[in-house]
């Protein structure tokens, strides 16, 4: 089921009244949800020694969203210097910050350093020697090759850019030690939106048999496992959640296990954007035409820009409009934005109530990968951002791009240059 029932409860009574005082289009995430969510998550892992989430800031950068996240006690995942400096703006330091990189260049690597540091999660062995001075604590992304295969839609991990191959593994720890490191972790990510929790399961076990190798070989112990993100949601109404709780019994048990044998227990750490964050966000935005040609379409007037998914992947985001819940699903349409791109369709020949212009329309689970993902093609403009706070008041957390935005780029001082000089 998409969009929670709490969250439909809280937005729907007011949602004509906020559309009216801040204008569509926009989304609007649910703080009582994701405090929810976090809440959650922390409880079903308390029986373990310490467990942490880093939200994947990538998902939902805004950093009042990261505030809270960081109030709930959890860290953040980051992949570039932009999202180091959101992170850090949201109050994360050190060991708050994973630093989850690939084809990681110099500056990046002093971004990570700046600051109080980060865990630096490498992505390859070559990177060893470019890491301007080796931390004590280092993290690798491990790419299991043909020894898992994940879900599908991360794709086969052999042709997966990321992480160290089985092989390179142990001498990878073995010259970071030569290097100075003397705390460990161990990182994979293997599943993107993946509603079976197995997955997840398997993907811990296999760490834990990893980091038992690895002591074997190099007698060194390790303080985190990373199992990575990629915890699916439910985006069509006929599917179910993600077996959280079965999740975290079967993690806790390995966990328990491995104690017993080891003498010792990681921590577990998980880097999940989507689960987090999609189902708390809806996209709402009006129907500004109505036109009937080969197929009846609806036009709004948010566009790609504010979303990508639906064009990008042919995801499918369920739609609703407050106050047309109870009539039938009678008018097939395509809704689309206004983009000069056949993709901008946010539904195609989705079955809907009959629409009128005026009508709002709210785009469900925006709130991982969605206005994070949007662009500027075509001079569309990226629409506002709000938060429907615990105590029931909006407030707006990003507002929508001008002109002047779209333009800043082109605000600069260069005098020329003559390369034959
Ligand atoms: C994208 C990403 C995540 C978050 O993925 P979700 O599917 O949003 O959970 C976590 N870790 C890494 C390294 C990523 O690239």
């Amino acid at each position: 089921m998409p969009m929670t029932p709490d969250y439909t409860h809280r937005l729907t009574p007011m949602i004509e009244k906020i559309a009216h005082h801040y204008g569509t289009p926009f989304h609007i995430y649910d703080e009582a949800g994701i405090r929810g969510t976090c809440r959650q998550l922390t409880s079903l892992f308390s029986e373990l020694d310490g467990f942490c989430e880093y939200f994947a800031v990538k998902a939902l950068p805004n950093p009042e969203i990261l505030k809270i996240f960081k109030e709930e006690g959890f860290g953040f995942d980051c992949s570039s210097p932009a999202e180091l400096h959101l992170a850090r703006m949201a109050g994360g330091r050190g060991e708050d910050l994973m630093f989850t990189s690939n084809n990681t260049c110099k500056e990046e690597f002093e971004a990570a350093a700046a600051d109080g540091g980060v865990i630096l999660n490498l992505d390859d062995i070559s990177l060893i020697d470019k890491v301007p001075e080796m931390p004590e604590l280092i993290c690798f992304r491990y790419n299991p090759g043909d020894r898992r295969t994940g879900n599908e839609i991360i794709g086969n991990p052999l042709e997966a850019k990321y992480g160290v191959s089985h092989d390179q593994l142990v001498d990878a720890y073995r010259t970071a030690m030569e290097r100075g490191a003397t705390r460990f972790g161990l990182h994979t990510m293997l599943a993107s939106n993946e509603l079976n929790y197995t997955y997840m399961v398997e993907t811990a076990a296999m760490l834990l048999s990893r980091i038992k190798a690895l002591r074997k070989e190099l007698g060194i112990t390790f303080e985190f496992v990373n199992i990575g993100g990629g915890l699916g949601i439910p985006y069509r109404p006929e599917e179910g959640p993600l077996n959280i709780t079965a999740m975290a019994a079967e993690i806790t048990a390995l966990f328990q296990a491995f104690k017993k044998e080891e003498g010792y227990m990681p921590r577990l750490c998980m880097e999940s954007g989507r689960f987090m964050a999609g189902p708390h966000g809806v996209l709402a935005t009006s129907v500004i035409n109505r036109k009937e040609t080969y197929r009846h379409y609806v036009g709004v007037d948010a566009c790609m820009s504010a979303l990508m998914r639906p064009g990008m992947y042919g995801a499918y985001h369920h739609i609703t409009i407050p106050g047309k819940e109870a009539l039938p699903l009678d008018t097939v349409v395509d809704v689309v934005g206004s983009l000069c791109e056949n993709n901008d369709k946010f539904a195609v020949q989705r079955p809907l109530p009959p629409l009128e212009e005026g009508d709002l329309l709210l785009i469900h689970d925006t709130g991982a990968h969605g206005h994070a993902m949007g662009f500027n093609y075509n001079g569309q403009m990226r629409p506002k951002e709000l938060l429907l706070e615990s105590k029931g008041t909006v407030r707006m957390i990003r507002r929508e791009e001008t002109f002047t935005d779209y333009t800043a780029t082109l605000d600069f001082d260069d005098t020329g240059f003559d390369p034959k000089l």
